[in-house]
């Protein structure tokens, strides 16, 4: 119950064990061109451009970095934890200069401190983090996006504890790009860095006056691949995860077939029932409100007198592994719980479950 890498549906992971077959044979090819077709539908951006790398989630942040940035470009980067502070030391690396509004553990950004910042200064873009998975904290990119739009600032979503889990309409919310890895709610083991890009993202791309400082994530290597594989050819750039994308492929067909109403409702009833359930057993939660808690995962104080490496101890005795904390400042005082992809009410009752033992056996 750890928040990345997940549970994988057994039928993801045959695919991963298959025979690995060439990046060009015509059964990839097929794969690889659905992958990118499915994308456009999960994160809801019909005319987007998908792009699907080997590499974890930090990989995509850099690829956002690298090719939006260019050496004195002006970056707003809104904090909500762990993860948007490695954005902002990101954007560094490309020169970009880098303000950072953080909030306050637990809490999102108000929204007037985001407009006054984009009020006083031209930025080129802003990042921010969806689900951010240090605190559980969910930020509403409706808000983000329509700030965007009006101040012209390209938006960035960090959605790696998010897409596949939470509702993501990427174009009718404005969001430039829209990134996430493998290995949490999209359901693949870790090794898939995946992102799509909005029209005016690429538009900014290409009218860079500087090359991409980065070889490997640079678009031009990149785009004519993705491309290719979209239209039934193969291409060559980087060697494709072969496997991890047949992988991918099942996941998503499952993810639709589900159908992205219905896997957001899951995710929704599950969290709020396991939060229900710790604030019944006297535990509270990181995120100050329940409407700004995420639906992936949830991050859970421990209770007065109880320390938490005894409490993860018991857990783990009850077969059920859950995460610490993240945040340096609360590093100790509380814990984490991952309830996202193939999770289910029996994975939310045992998890219940454990931790009642677990503060039963402290208590004593
Ligand atoms: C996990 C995570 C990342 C980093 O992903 P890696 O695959 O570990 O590189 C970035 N942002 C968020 C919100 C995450 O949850």
């Amino acid at each position: 119950m750890i928040p990345g890498p997940i549970e994988f549906e057994p039928a993801v992971l045959q695919a991963l064990g298959a025979p690995t077959v060439s990046h060009t044979a015509p059964g990839f090819i097929d794969l690889f061109g659905n992958c990118l077709r499915m994308m456009k539908k999960v994160w809801e951006c019909p005319d987007g451009q998908a792009f699907i790398m080997a590499g974890s989630g930090t990989l995509a942040m850099d690829m956002a970095g690298a090719n939006l940035i260019e050496p004195g470009d002006k970056a707003l980067v809104i904090s909500t934890g762990y993860f948007g502070e490695r954005f902002a030391e990101l954007l560094k690396r490309y020169g970009a200069q880098v303000k950072i509004l953080r909030a306050e553990a637990g809490k999102t950004v108000p929204e007037s401190e985001i407009e006054d910042a984009l009020r006083d200064e031209k930025f080129k873009l802003m990042t921010f983090t969806h689900v951010d998975t240090s605190t559980a904290v969910r930020v509403d990119p409706r808000l983000i996006g329509a700030l965007g739009k009006k101040y012209d600032v390209l938006t960035v979503l960090d959605g790696v504890c998010s897409v596949g889990g939470e509702e993501m309409r990427q174009s009718g919310w404005d969001i430039d790009v829209a990134l996430t890895a493998s290995q949490k709610a999209i359901g693949v083991p870790p090794g898939l860095a995946l992102l799509v890009a909005s029209q005016r993202a690429m538009d900014a791309w290409k009218s860079r006056k500087v090359p991409v400082s980065n070889y490997y994530c640079d678009w031009s290597n990149w785009l004519p691949i993705m491309r290719a594989y979209e239209q039934g050819r193969p291409s060559y750039f980087g060697t494709p995860a072969v496997n991890l994308i047949a992988a991918l492929e099942v996941s998503l067909r499952l993810i639709l077939e589900e159908g992205m109403e219905n896997r957001i409702t899951r995710h929704k009833e599950l969290a709020s029932e396991f939060r229900y359930a710790m604030a019944d057993l006297g535990l509270r939660m990181l995120p100050g409100r329940e409407s700004d808690a995420a639906n992936t995962l949830s991050a859970i104080y421990f209770p007065k007198g109880v320390a938490g490496s005894d409490f993860l101890t018991s857990m783990a005795k009850s077969d059920v592994i859950v995460a610490p904390g993240l945040l340096p400042s609360l590093k100790t005082e509380y814990f984490r719980v991952g309830h996202m992809g193939a999770v289910n009410r029996s994975d939310i009752v045992s998890t219940v479950a454990a931790v009642e033992k677990a503060l039963e056996q402290l208590k004593k």
